[in-house]
């Protein structure tokens, strides 16, 4: 048998995976064409042609728009700053709940509090990981008026289910799908069945800009409210006709013409990019599947999974071995990207002490919180239990993974499972 590199072995793993990086020549031309115009951003905070920012922002959008197929894309300065437009432009009012799930990265939540709205946490459907629609409905009150849902990992949540639930109660929807861009649920890609969604242009996601998001929406008041909130709103509302001044505090959202560009290039990459990553994590369910005591990927039928994140699930109590020493030993032979567990956004100090605004639990102790919402432990026993002890995420997404690299990633798993004995007597010297 071969030593296990934890206990002196040989790595199976030789050389260190290659940083995933979707920057090429087409970037760089595109990137000093801006900068050899001079016209770096175009935005004019104020009521004329150049409020929509440059031609390179607005060829972005039109792309944007005609790829994910919905009337209108709005670009921005981050995917966060995304989310926060996006809840001003539902109308999401100070006190209102809003359901999100606690398995997710923090900004999908923080989101909510910047109108001074209250998240309620919904707990995870164990198979996707995904928001899961009975827990949406526990997190129902008479205060609830939007979801916000998150495609996580790369896989679309249950939406058909979730805009029905929205229809039934007269709720907002809107998706962050910030790990999914291109997956497709039904014939539509993720984020475009809410009322808003998006993704993120972050330089650990599929595509990137740097820094950098984008917003998709049907809806023409949606478009023009995300417009105003990225980019001044109450500078420029007085020369609108019939506007609804409900949260048109603006912000600088606005995203510049050279991230536009590369945004541009990114687009027309994405789904060779994407193909490239499913094919790797094919051949990585293939053989993670043959071993005992891993639940690989499971896609729900409507859906295409882009993997932002390879998630796993081990059957801990029967291999005997905890997940920490699994990860010790997948490490030593080289393995990196490995997540032993995930977020628990309802368990970071904020939400437990309640405290966000001020020194004095801004907005839960004041009147516009209308009840008493927890954010105890135990609310959310799927992902608090998958993040204790099951769950075992590989991020694809930063490693350019070859057939080669793959191969060698299996062959970490295989080395650590046909010595799992070893292991288990590993962790009872431990
Ligand atoms: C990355 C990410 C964000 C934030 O995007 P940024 O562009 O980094 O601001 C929000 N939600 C989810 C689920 C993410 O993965």
């Amino acid at each position: 048998m071969i030593k296990l590199a934890i206990l002196g072995g040989e790595k199976a793993i030789n050389a260190p995976l290659k940083r995933y990086n979707p920057i090429g020549a087409e970037e760089l031309l595109a990137a000093s064409e801006v900068i050899r115009s001079g016209n770096l951003s175009q935005f004019v905070g104020g009521w004329c042609d150049d409020f929509y920012g440059g031609p390179k922002v607005r060829e972005f959008e039109e792309k944007a728009a005609e790829y994910f197929g919905v009337n209108s894309a709005i670009s921005v300065n981050s995917w966060t700053s995304g989310l926060i437009a996006a809840v001003g432009a539902v109308g999401i009012e100070p006190g209102d709940e809003v359901i999100v799930p606690t398995w997710t990265m923090c900004a999908s939540a923080t989101a909510i509090l910047h109108w001074n709205a209250i998240p309620v946490f919904a707990d995870i459907d164990p198979d996707t990981f995904n928001i899961s629609t009975e827990s949406i409905l526990k997190c129902l009150s008479q205060y609830t008026k939007a979801i916000m849902a998150v495609d996580i990992f790369g896989q679309s949540c249950d939406i058909d289910k979730i805009m029905q639930i929205a229809k039934l109660h007269n709720l907002k929807v809107i998706t962050d799908a910030a790990q999914s861009p291109s997956a497709i649920y039904g014939h539509t890609k993720t984020g475009t069945r809410s009322d808003i969604g998006g993704y993120s242009l972050n330089y650990h996601k599929h595509i990137h800009t740097g820094e950098g998001g984008i917003l998709v929406t049907n809806s023409d008041e949606y478009c023009q409210r995300l417009q105003l909130i990225r980019n001044h709103a109450e500078a420029v509302v007085k020369d609108l006709p019939n506007v609804n001044l409900a949260n048109l505090v603006g912000y600088n959202f606005r995203m510049g013409e050279i991230e536009a560009a590369i945004g541009i290039e990114q687009l027309k990459k994405l789904d060779s990019l994407v193909a490239g990553r499913q094919k790797a994590a094919e051949v990585l369910t293939d053989f993670l599947g043959g071993l005992e005591g891993i639940k690989t990927p499971y896609i729900s039928g409507a859906s295409s999974h882009v993997y932002y994140v390879y998630p796993m699930l081990l059957d801990i109590d029967s291999l005997g071995v905890s997940r920490a020493v699994i990860v010790k030993a997948l490490e030593a032979e080289g393995l990196r990207g490995l997540a032993p567990g995930y977020a628990n956004i309802h368990l970071l100090p904020m939400y437990q002490n309640k405290i966000a605004y001020g020194s004095n639990g801004f907005p839960w102790s004041s009147d516009i919180c209308k009840r008493n919402v927890s954010y105890q432990k135990g609310i959310c026993p799927v992902a608090e239990s998958f993040h204790d002890k099951f769950f075992l995420g590989f991020e694809m997404c930063m490693y350019q993974l070859d057939e080669a690299c793959i191969l060698q990633v299996c062959n970490a798993f295989e080395k650590i499972w046909q010595n799992l004995s070893l292991l288990r007597e590993y962790s009872n010297d431990d």
